[in-house]
């Protein structure tokens, strides 16, 4: 799928999982990528997979308030041209004895950090991009939300469904604000997807839900990769403001 002009694409999250099968995506369509992430070493094996002129890597952790100035800061530093292309795909999921806290045992530190990183980073990284977007006028902003925003999730925990469901509110608002300015905004509710990050759920949860699964089985990455490449070609233009359900018909709404 190519969009046919050059942009440069920058990922969140880029360095492994759904954000690298996204990076790898946009590649492919003749994109210039920068991969966002917190771990060095993670990103540089991860931009190993990529032609060394059409990749750059900023670290950035999403849970410092200064991140997204940082992240815009450094794309310019290092001469890359201006961000058209954004998907907020940076996320965490904690750990907790095979499944995810409840309402009842999640604590504000927690709270603050899934919301910091999921929610708060996606607006304050957009706000970043949005004007270099504006000066293009074009720009295509993908952000992740989950199907825990989408339906009752038993297994997600409260500040995941809450950062999820306030990432398609930040998503709406965008769609609603720049559409003049030939900017999209959309976003993507993945169903469990089979990364480290569903890994870390108790394998009875992931056999089950791909037993429920109208298709008998968990998502890919590439495949949530290939709906947000969708989202980012110039043919989809008249896409905005949309959530799309990539989940196997785990749930139809
Ligand atoms: P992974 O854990 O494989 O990848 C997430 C990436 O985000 C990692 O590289 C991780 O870095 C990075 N990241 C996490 N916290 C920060 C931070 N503070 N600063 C910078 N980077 C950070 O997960 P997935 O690929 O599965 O998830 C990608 C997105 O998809 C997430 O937003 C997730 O919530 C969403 N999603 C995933 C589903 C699934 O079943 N897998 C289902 C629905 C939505 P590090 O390795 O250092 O932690």
């Amino acid at each position: 799928m190519s969009s046919g002009n050059v942009r440069t694409a920058l990922i969140t999250g880029g360095a492994r999982g759904i954000g690298l099968c996204c990076a790898t995506r946009m590649a492919d369509a003749g994109h210039f990528v920068v991969l966002v992430d917190r771990d060095a070493e993670a990103l540089k094996e991860a931009a190993s997979g990529f032609h060394k002129d059409r990749v750059a890597c900023i670290v950035a952790d999403l849970t410092e308030k200064a991140a997204p100035e940082a992240i815009r800061a450094e794309v310019r530093k290092k001469g890359i041209a201006d961000v058209s292309i954004l998907i907020n795909n940076a996320g965490i999921a904690p750990e907790y004895k095979g499944r995810r806290r409840n309402i009842l045992e999640i604590d504000r530190e927690e709270w603050d950090l899934m919301v910091q990183i999921m929610m708060t980073a996606t607006a304050f990284i957009s706000q970043q991009f949005i004007p270099d977007m504006q000066k293009q006028k074009w720009g295509r902003i993908v952000n992740i939300s989950s199907a825990a925003a989408r339906g009752a999730s038993g297994i997600s925990g409260p500040a995941y469904a809450a950062s999820k469901s306030g990432i398609i509110g930040v998503t709406r608002h965008i769609a609603s604000n720049f559409g003049r300015d030939g900017i999209t905004a959309n976003a993507i509710a993945p169903g469990l997807i089979e990364t480290r990050m569903a890994g870390t759920l108790d394998p009875s949860i992931q056999q089950n839900s791909a037993q429920r699964n109208p298709t008998g089985r968990l998502g890919r990455p590439e495949e949530i990769a290939h709906a947000v490449a969708f989202f980012t070609t110039e043919e989809a233009g008249y896409c905005n403001g949309a959530v799309l359900d990539v989940n196997g018909g785990s749930h139809m709404l």
